[in-house]
């Protein structure tokens, strides 16, 4: 089965000021149809083409570098889309309760991601999620995702943030910091908390 493309459910132009609205459609249109088109491309002819994505996270030693890239870069991106948008919720029961007891507020969290996402070195992602039934803040390099099996901390993500530069470079520059000090006006965290539900 061939992967594709997710639609957002909102417009590029709905996350301004904060994440402006052509970064949202290069990055969409463009980087993220190369991870679908890239790992198709990897997988065809492959036992790996009748694998879900899940599947492929799991056992993705088992994978030439390509499909890890763009599985990972398919993946980290359709989760991505989905936890952002522009209605302005606040994190709220279980997940809120989760939130204060593994990091005490939800500011801590906060600035828990926000330094995993500028200790980073380079491209990746800043990830939270659910391990042993506890909330996690966690990191990967370039496309890797805490689902794969060669993941260094591995759970079920909740919540992924993008430090790529191509996911803030246009409006951020080199401020990566900026871009992660804005991209919290703008998380779905009623996406959030029915992750947080189906990882329990
Ligand atoms: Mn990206």
């Amino acid at each position: 089965m061939a992967h594709t493309l997710p639609a957002l459910s909102y417009a590029f132009d709905a996350l301004e000021p904060h994440i402006d609205a052509l970064t949202m459609q290069i990055h969409h249109d463009r980087h993220h149809q190369a991870y679908v088109d890239n790992l198709n491309k990897a997988l065809a002819g492959t036992d790996g083409e009748n694998k879900s994505l899940e599947e492929l996270m799991a056992n993705i030693s088992a994978y030439p570098a390509a499909v890890r890239n763009n599985g990972g870069g398919h993946w980290n991106h359709s989760l991505f889309w989905e936890i952002l948008g522009a209605n302005g919720s606040q994190p709220s029961g279980p997940l809120a309760d989760a939130i204060n007891a593994a990091f005490g507020t939800l500011d801590a969290l906060k600035e828990k991601m926000n330094t995993a996402g500028t200790t980073r070195f380079g491209s990746g992602w800043a990830w939270l999620i659910v391990k042993d039934g506890n909330l996690e803040v966690t990191s990967t390099p370039n496309q890797d995702n805490p689902l794969m099996d060669i993941a260094e901390v591995k759970g079920t993500p909740i919540l992924g943030i993008d430090v790529w530069e191509h996911a803030y470079y246009l409006k951020y520059q080199n401020k990566r910091p900026d871009y992660l000090g804005a991209i919290w006006n703008v998380i779905n965290w009623d996406v959030v908390a029915a992750k947080y539900n189906a990882a329990l």
